[in-house]
């Protein structure tokens, strides 16, 4: 069982229980991305069972009433076992994903994978549809490329500040920069991107940005937030009528991505140790 400590950011050991979190947070009129944990496999066997859970997923979605969609990361479906297994598990998920009308949504991992996982998503993308949506990273410089060539790939980006430690020769380090350069690739998807916009940040200043450039240029867009971080600002948000999705990662294997959720945030730390002391 997840500790209650750890359950302010994993919704839940199972599906039934991520499907809870997902009813619990859409009576507050939060949407939910659940994501099921575990990432690079190096054997095909995780990689596939996986695949079959998120493809169970996406029916048990389906035959709810709930509003939620899945996030799936590609070294989780079986990208360090090779690129082939990777795409064809994606496929996999995309198909059923496609025939249930559940949004499926891919996470972007460190700056090797970011060839391969463009390219997997832009062909699903094309032959799925408009149902899918990718992650993409303002501290990597090549991300303005990117944009352009997903300019005319149907579905939704969701932008990120990135969360990989990645080198200095192919990304930004400093805060200010990679905040500047957010706030550049934001206003450059309300200009030209035709497809969705998704404000995948706690911070309020891109949060604030985003609303300007609504207005500006009239076009709607979703913000998107970890569970357990913000989450009064969330239900806020939501209240006032903005698309609102909460990413909440479920599964057994919570312990590593609660264990990051702490380090990173220096209130995380001692509302863990608040939990273990008792105060
Ligand atoms: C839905 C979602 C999906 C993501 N998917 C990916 C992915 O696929 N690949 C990837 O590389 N990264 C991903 N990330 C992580 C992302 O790249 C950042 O590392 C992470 O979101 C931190 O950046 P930030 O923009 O939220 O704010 P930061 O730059 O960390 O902080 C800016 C401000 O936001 C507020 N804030 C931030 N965190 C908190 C907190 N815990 N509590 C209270 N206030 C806070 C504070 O005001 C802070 O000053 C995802 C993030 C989200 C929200």
């Amino acid at each position: 069982m997840i500790p209650p400590i750890a359950s302010k950011f994993v919704a839940g050991e199972s599906a039934a229980g991520a499907l809870d979190h997902a009813r619990q947070m859409n009576e507050d009129g939060v949407a939910v991305i659940l994501n099921l944990l575990g990432e690079h496999y190096h054997e095909r066997g995780p990689a596939d069972e996986d695949a079959d859970a998120y493809i169970q997923l996406v029916e048990d979605i389906a035959s709810s009433d709930l509003d939620a969609c899945v996030s799936v990361k590609p070294s989780q479906i079986g990208l360090d076992v090779g690129d082939d297994v990777f795409v064809e598990n994606y496929r996999r998920i995309a198909a059923a994903a496609d025939d249930h009308g559940v949004f499926l949504w891919c996470d972007m991992e460190d700056h090797e994978t970011t060839d391969v996982t463009l390219d997997a998503f832009e062909e699903l993308a094309r032959e799925f549809g408009g149902g899918m949506g990718l992650c993409v990273q303002a501290n990597l410089k090549r991300t303005p490329d990117d944009l352009e060539r997903l300019a005319d790939v149907p579905g939704k980006i969701r932008l990120v500040k990135g969360a990989y430690d990645e080198p200095a020769s192919i990304a930004h380090k400093k805060k200010s920069k990679i905040d500047e350069v957010y706030k550049e690739l934001l206003a450059y998807l309300f200009r030209e991107y035709e497809g969705g916009i998704a404000v995948g940040s706690h911070d309020p200043e891109m949060i604030d940005y985003a609303r300007e450039l609504s207005a500006e240029y009239d076009r709607d867009y979703e913000i998107q937030m970890l569970m357990g971080v913000r989450e009064d600002a969330q239900r806020e948000l939501a209240a006032e009528g903005i698309e609102v999705w909460q990413y909440a990662p479920y599964g057994g294997k919570w312990f590593s991505y609660f264990y990051r959720r702490v380090r990173e945030r220096k209130e995380n730390a001692l509302f863990a140790l608040r939990a273990v002391v008792g105060i």
